[in-house]
């Protein structure tokens, strides 16, 4: 289902009912866990607990996350967590027995057959004890499948599929922090009731605005609990306020429930009624106008915002703290020093692990659009059309604030470029007789190796799909049509075929696209031609890429993985080792949700001296977000991959 089949379902019983406030709290009613979604969630945790306690004795499996923090949607992920605690203490215990008894034990019968004699957990890494938990739940729980231990995530964990429950799930350990910060969730709904609608509704509009919902908590995008976090921090600065700050809360907690985690101080009361009322009684209605008005209006850039002090703390504050602390590091490298927080376009710190922005991630793309769409649906939220329903029977409240863009998304309109310069003096001399053997026409022969060598790292190095049939870009033709343009493009002293107001405008580039990569005749001589005379200006020899996978994503670790220490070929230098590199990334890491589909269009641009090769890049559908972050890699990838294999070609010849 698309985001606009989602909506198409959701807005009749929307448009009926009478009031925003209504709309909101049915968002809530029909995306909600069930209860029979709980028990199914509550039965696997007993089913893990009971595997896992044989292999690890006295641990503990504890769910956070969607599935308990009340903001949990159908199908959401499981979110677990692995305590060894315990278990650490009673392998130490049996150590320290066996030793004092001077044989191995026998009277526990456990510790002698179980997997866990081969691991000492006071010593082993997280990714051993990770390695070692995928495996317990492929041998031994069943209807799990795909199993597999992501080890360069922030947090390093197990993500597995239940197919009878169709569930996907997610094992941490060292995670205490996130089981903490879930009961902090929990607190906050009971406390507000305003919330949960709020949540989800939220929650609803930034999926539709593709503004979060990162493939594999990867990526630039908001994720769930930062967005939440967001909200919190809105409800804590409202007039008066609806909800109170962390440091606020801690005072009403008691002496048990004081909590210091990692040195953190987490401590909240643990039941709802402990906390007053708030005196703010705003209906739901203006409440989310009033958050899309905050952040449109917010200043990202001065400020990193504080859910624990309820307030905005100058970013001056953390440039200068950043700034020392590197300062200590260079005089004396000490990993204990508190590091600050990664800062970014939004800085929005975790109420408990104060060192620690969960919107680092995001980009200044990423971020621009959650401001964009903020403002966007603070102006929509001042119109009629948004607090009255109508008697027309139209669209209105939130049905038209959940719409997505339509075909191409603004978010993915953008041409980024990657430039190769004409290199003659460090070119191998075969390729340069050859060059100049082609007189003239030399800067053009230049122009069709370095395409071909382009297409080749594209294709057989990163293993993308290509379409339309290359040889529309590659024929000796084609290479006198991208000349041909390339005049055109020089006469006008730019290196974009179209202007820019047309680039911008999503409608023509749906269009294109469409004609593009639509009919199977665009790829044929006759398709292309057709496609010349119907546009303005005549679309340029191109590829359309598609990648199923982040190939571009820990790179470097399955490099290293795979050379081992003997040898140390940098990036970019041996086509078959990048190859191989891709291969085991698509072989282990998880399918994007939706395949990142991308135009490529070569140009030769420049003077005799200055000849290069300027490739546009162009996202034409990226629903997960991930186009820039390709970008950046193939930026500096592409250009030497390119010259390894002008100069291996050049060799051979
Ligand atoms: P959903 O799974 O529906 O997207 P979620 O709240 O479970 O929502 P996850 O990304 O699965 O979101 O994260 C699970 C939990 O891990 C969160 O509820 C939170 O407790 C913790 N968490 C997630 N991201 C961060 C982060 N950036 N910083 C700190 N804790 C986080
Ligand atoms: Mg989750």
């Amino acid at each position: 289902e698309n985001l606009q089949q989602s909506l198409d379902r959701l807005k009749p019983q929307l448009c009926q009912l009478a009031s925003v406030d209504a709309q909101m709290q049915y968002v809530v009613e029909r995306f909600q866990l069930g209860d029979n979604e709980k028990k199914a969630r509550e039965l696997l945790v007993q089913l893990l607990q009971e595997v896992f306690v044989e292999f690890f004795p006295d641990s503990q499996i504890l769910p956070f996350g969607s599935s308990i923090n009340t903001f949990g949607v159908h199908s959401c992920d499981i979110d677990l967590f692995l305590d060894l605690d315990n278990t650490k203490v009673f392998q130490a215990r049996a150590k320290s027995t066996t030793e004092q008894a001077g044989e191995a034990m026998s009277d526990d019968g456990r510790s002698e057959d179980s997997i866990l004699s081969d691991i000492d957990l006071s010593s082993s890494s997280t990714n051993e004890v990770l390695e070692l938990v995928a495996t317990i739940l492929r041998r031994c729980v069943p209807s799990v499948h795909k199993v597999h231990v992501v080890g360069s995530a922030r947090l390093p964990v197990v993500k597995f599929h239940h197919q009878e429950l169709n569930l996907h799930g997610d094992i941490t350990i060292n995670n205490r922090l996130a089981v903490k910060n879930t009961r902090f969730l929990q607190l906050c709904s009971g406390v507000e009731d305003r919330l949960r609608p709020l949540v989800f509704t939220l929650r609803y509009w930034a999926k539709q605005k593709q503004l979060a919902g990162n493939p594999s908590g990867a990526g630039p995008l908001l994720n769930n609990y930062a967005l939440t976090l967001l909200i919190i921090y809105f409800l804590q600065n409202c007039d008066p306020p609806a909800l109170l700050t962390v440091d606020q809360l801690k005072d009403m907690a008691c002496e048990e429930e004081e909590c210091v985690i990692e040195g953190w101080d987490c401590t909240f009361p643990s039941q709802p009624i402990a906390v007053p009322p708030s005196k703010n009684a705003e209906d739901l209605c203006p409440l989310l106008f009033g958050f899309f008005t905050f952040y449109a209006n917010f200043d990202f850039a001065g400020s990193v915002i504080s859910v624990r002090n309820g307030r905005a703390l100058p970013i001056t504050d953390f440039l200068s703290q950043n700034k020392a602390e590197e300062a200590m590091h260079e005089e004396k490298p000490t990993k204990t020093q508190p590091q600050g927080p990664k800062l970014g376009p939004l800085n929005l710190l975790d109420p408990f692990e104060l060192s620690h922005n969960v919107a680092g991630n995001m980009t200044e793309r990423s971020h621009r659009n959650f401001r964009r769409e903020c403002q966007d649906a603070d102006k929509y939220c001042r119109s009629l059309q948004y607090q009255r329903k109508s008697i027309k029977g139209k669209s209105w409240g939130l049905v038209r604030l959940f719409t997505p863009h339509g075909d191409a998304p603004r978010a993915t309109t953008e041409q980024l470029t990657i430039s190769i310069p004409f290199k003659l003096a460090s070119l191998p001399e075969t390729l340069r007789n050859e060059l100049h053997m082609a007189g003239d026409g030399f800067r053009l022969l230049w122009f069709q190796k370095v395409c071909s060598a382009v297409e080749g790292v594209f294709k057989n190095v990163l293993r993308c799909d290509i379409a339309p049939s290359t040889d529309a870009v590659f024929g000796q033709d084609s290479v006198v049509d991208a000349a041909g343009e390339m005049e055109t493009s020089l006469n006008t002293s730019t290196n974009d075929s179209f202007d820019s107001s047309e680039a911008q405008d999503p409608a023509v580039v749906g269009a294109k696209r469409r004609l593009s990569s639509g009919s199977e005749a665009s790829a044929s001589p006759q398709g292309k031609k057709a496609r010349m005379t119907k546009m303005r200006k005549p679309e340029l020899p191109h590829w359309i890429c598609a990648h199923k996978h982040m190939v571009w994503a820990g790179r470097r670790r399955v490099r290293r993985e795979l050379i081992k220490d003997t040898d140390c070929r940098p990036e970019g230098s041996c086509m078959e080792l990048e190859a191989q590199v891709t291969d085991h990334i698509i072989e282990k890491e998880p399918e994007l949700k939706e395949t990142l589909e991308f135009k490529v269009q070569p140009q030769m641009v420049g003077e005799t001296e200055s000849t290069k090769t300027v490739l546009t890049l162009e996202p034409t559908s990226d629903k997960t977000g991930v186009f820039h972050d390709l970008f950046h890699f193939v930026e500096i990838f592409l250009p030497k991959m390119v010259e390894t294999l002008l100069e291996k070609e050049a060799a051979r010849a």
